[in-house]
Parts: C-alpha cells; structure tokens; sequence
C-alpha cells in the first residue's frame, strides 16, 4: 500500500529532493511516500476544501519518529500538514500546495489500561470506535462520540477539541483528557502526561494543545478519562410545536434524568431530508416543526423514568408527541435521522456546513431568520437545521453551491448573524483554513495577537499547519 514509486498526481512529487532523502535515513524508507495514488488519498479531508495532493506522505511509527520528521523538516525550511483520520469539515487537515503530510494513522497502539483509576493511555493515532470498543469490552466507558467516529482519530479529536453527541452530560474532549505528549516543532517531546484527576500544579499546558488544530504541536500520546461502563441506554424521539417547548422539554429532563446524555434537535426539513436520502418512514403520523432525540445512559434501565417524564411533559404539553424505543434496533432507527448527516453532508456537496453557538435565547429567531433570508437569496439550494441543542450548538448545514463567490456570500451572511447575536462561528468543528477569514467576527483583536504570539512562541520558523486558525 505504501512504496516510493515518483508520484503522478497534480504537483510534482520530486524523490530526488534532499529534504526527501534525509527523511529517508532518518526515518526509513518505508515510512515516506510519493506514490500518485496514495498522495491522493491524502489530498483533502471532509470539507469542501479544493482538493490538494501533498508533497508527500511521512507515516512515522512513534512519537520520537514524529519529532525526528518535524525536525529534519524545519532544518530544511519545509511545512507540513497534519493529517489524523481526515474526517475534519474545516479543511485544516487538507493540504496546501507543496506541504508533506505527517500522518498519525501508524501512531494506532493502545499503550496501557489502568483498570483501578479507570483511564487509558494511547498513541494519537487509534480511531475513536477502536478506543470506545476496547474499553468497553474491559467494563468502561469514553463517552466522547460523533458520526464519524470509525475514521477520526482521538489525536484529532483532540486536536479539534472535538463535541459531538453527548456533550450536555460528559463536555468536549477538553474534559476528557488528563494528559498529552506533544512534538513540537523545534524537534523536541513535551511530554505531559499527567495521570490524576486533580492537578493544580501550575499552568495547564495540555489545555493549550487542545483545540488549537495543531497549529501549536503535534499530539502524538493522550492519557485519557474513563467512566465505569454504562450499558443501559434509553432512547425517545419527542415532537414538538416550537422552540419554547423544546427548551422547556431540555430542563425537565436535566431535573428528572441524572443520565440524560444527548438531547439532539433536529428541524422539520433535517427530518424529512434525512427521511428522503435514508428511505426511512416519517418519524410520526403528522409533521411537527421540531424534533428531539434523546438518549440516556445508565448502568441500570431507566426507560421507565424517561415514560414518566416524557407523559407528563404529553400532559403539560411541552411535547406534542413521543416514542420511546422499545428495543435496541428500534433506538437504532430513531437515531438514523440523525445519523443520516453523513450522507446529506455528501448530497449537497459543494455546501456551506455551519456548527456554530449561539446564546439560547436568541436560537429561535436565528433559525427562523436565517431559515426565511437564505430560502429568499438561494432558493436553489436546500438549508437544514439541527444542533446538539444541549450545548447551544447550532448546524446548518445549505448547499449545493457551485461557486466560491455565492459559497462566501451565504458564509458572510451566516457568520455576520452570528456575530450580531452574540454567538460563535464554530461550536466544535473548528476553524481550519474554510473558516480564518471569519475569526476576528468571534474573537477580540487582543485574543488574536495571544494566539499568533503563542504560534511565535513555538513554531518561529512556520512549519506546522500554516494558515489554519490564524491566516497564513
Ligand atoms: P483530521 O480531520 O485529520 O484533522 C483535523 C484538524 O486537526 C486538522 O487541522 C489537523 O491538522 C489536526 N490534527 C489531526 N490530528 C492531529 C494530531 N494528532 N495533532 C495535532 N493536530 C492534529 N466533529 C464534532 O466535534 N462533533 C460532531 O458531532 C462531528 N460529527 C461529524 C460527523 C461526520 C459524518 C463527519 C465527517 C465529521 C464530524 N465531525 C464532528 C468533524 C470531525 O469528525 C472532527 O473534527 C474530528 O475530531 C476530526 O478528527 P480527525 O482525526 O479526522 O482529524
């Protein structure tokens, strides 16, 4: 899968070039590539980013080979891009021209289980669903989880500061890691792989790696957080009439379900897209304009707490309509809705996919006004809404748009709206390169010089991830 033949993709793929064979007697030649098919493979993530083939492709197996490479790169002036399992929908995994691609898919040990103080410690390269099988078969849990979680890697859930569909009980990754190593692009390991809960011995350093799209470093071993495992889980999809009843629902199912961990809102037309590209039948008998998906997850069976909730909010009318699932393939089928965003991702491609925040309280008049401005500017397209409403995160995701221009104009629109609400431009995504135009709508001018001091501080020589979060 992996050999030196010269590359034929768009780009040249010189071998003969001394940076190439330095990293050759460094790393060994089984750990480089310029091979035409596998740069393509490596030539974007899973956004709309213009795909572009790398220079090529260095596949290190350790955490001292990933230093060994960002070293030999930096002596000789080269950038390098990133790459964990692709997955990203911001484009910062995708390479700009003439970049090498680092990538982390060989990092894929599983290094130690501590079964008394329930955590676990692996290289940045193993896939989420890897890591959530492995500790499940050994009595615990990872609670992070997201659509893609077959392919993303848990460096890059990190390195994203990834959410996803539990985040209303457990938070982002950024609470589930205790520890990090780091390569840094000087050459050098900053291992900070702290084992225990509480720590409070100074500057919390891991925190500064996490979220910044490696940008700052790059993460090579996690330790990670467990929880005992949690293998009863309830599922109810919940229709309502509008936006009040779905926060309404939100709190009495905090109060009355301590194991309430995903509270997933979907508008109509997510609903009936996702039941159109999926052949799945409409969720009920009549159309309602929101739909929640709830799941809770417990040790012990608490489907009839959530009956008992869920009647009383029938009863007080805070829901219109509700089904708990009365087994685990029929939890399956209520969660394809959601779970179809995969393939509406790919449907309307080239799209403009949003996960923005948003206060509460202006989520209503965001959607209905976004919902009423894009159907009158771009009625070509399709625009659905959904969100991982526990957490204020917002996804829109509008397409298909077959030029730049008209793809920045809904982006000005949707971002400038944000930003009038007193919102932010990614939840859990990222900026990556799609989004670095839009940053200074989020944050202040004295957070954007912190962060470009803080990539002076470790990257002087720009080598890693140039013009990802910060422009180039
Ligand atoms: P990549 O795409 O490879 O990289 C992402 C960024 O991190 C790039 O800038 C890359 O350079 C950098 N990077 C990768 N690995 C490292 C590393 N080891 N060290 C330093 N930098 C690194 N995201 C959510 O947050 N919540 C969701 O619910 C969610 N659902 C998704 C559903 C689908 C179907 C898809 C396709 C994506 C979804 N995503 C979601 C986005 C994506 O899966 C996440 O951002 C994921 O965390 C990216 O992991 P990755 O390994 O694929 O990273």
């Amino acid at each position: 899968e992996f050999n030196n033949a010269a590359g034929q993709g768009d780009g040249p793929a010189s071998t003969d070039d001394a940076l190439y064979r330095t990293l050759v007697e460094r790393l060994g030649a089984d750990r480089l590539s310029s091979d035409a098919s596998v740069r393509d493979a490596h030539a974007s993530d899973w956004s709309d980013a213009p795909r572009v083939a790398p220079a090529w492709i260095v596949m290190p197996r350790s955490p001292q080979e990933v230093a060994a490479a960002l070293d030999c790169v930096r002596s000789f002036g080269g950038h390098v891009v990133v790459q964990g399992g692709m997955t990203g929908l911001a484009g910062g995994a995708t390479p700009r021209e003439g970049e090498i691609a680092l990538s982390l898919a060989r990092l894929d040990a599983i290094e130690a289980f501590d079964e008394a103080g329930g955590t676990v410690t692996v290289q940045a390269g193993v896939p989420l669903a890897t890591l959530q099988q492995y500790v499940e078969a050994a009595g615990w849990f990872f609670p992070l989880d997201l659509g893609a979680r077959g392919s993303c890697q848990i460096g890059g859930n990190a390195a994203t500061n990834a959410g996803g569909n539990r985040v209303v009980r457990f938070g982002t990754m950024r609470e589930q890691v205790l520890g990090l190593e780091v390569a840094l692009p000087d050459g050098t390991l900053l291992s900070m792989m702290n084992r225990v809960q509480k720590n409070t011995t100074g500057i919390d350093l891991k925190q500064l790696f996490i979220g910044a799209e490696g940008t700052l470093g790059i993460i090579v071993r996690l330790v990670l957080k467990l929880v005992p495992a949690l293998e009863r889980s309830s599922t109810a999809l919940c229709a309502m009439r509008d936006f009040e009843q779905a926060t309404r629902l939100l709190k009495r199912l905090r109060a009355g379900l301590p194991g309430l961990s995903s509270f997933e809102l979907m508008w109509q037309d997510f609903t009936d897209a996702a039941a159109q590209l999926t052949g799945a039948r409409a969720p009920f008998d009549t159309r309602y304009p929101l739909y929640a998906l709830i799941e809770t997850l417990n040790a012990d069976d608490d489907s009839a707490v959530l009956e008992r909730v869920l009647t009383r909010a029938l009863e007080d009318e805070i829901v219109a309509d509700a089904v708990v699932a009365q087994s685990l393939e029929h939890a399956r089928q209520l969660w394809q809705y959601r779970e179809a965003v995969g393939e509406l991702l790919a449907a309307l491609k080239p799209h403009a996919a949003f996960d923005v925040g948003l206060p509460m309280e202006k989520m209503a008049s965001f959607v209905a006004n976004m919902r009423a401005t894009l159907a009158a500017r771009y009625p070509d397209s399709t625009h659905l809404f959904f969100g991982h409403l526990g957490d204020g995160n917002l996804h829109l995701l509008s397409g298909p748009y077959r030029d730049a221009a008209t793809l920045h104009d809904v982006e000005t629109c949707v971002y400038r709206a944000v930003a009038r609400a007193g919102g932010c431009i990614s939840g859990e995504h990222g900026i990556g390169v799609l989004k670095t135009p839009y940053l200074p709508l989020s944050r202040s001018a004295g957070e954007l010089a912190t962060m470009r001091a803080l990539k002076a501080l470790f990257d002087p020589q720009r080598v890693l991830n140039v013009g990802r979060i910060l422009d180039a």
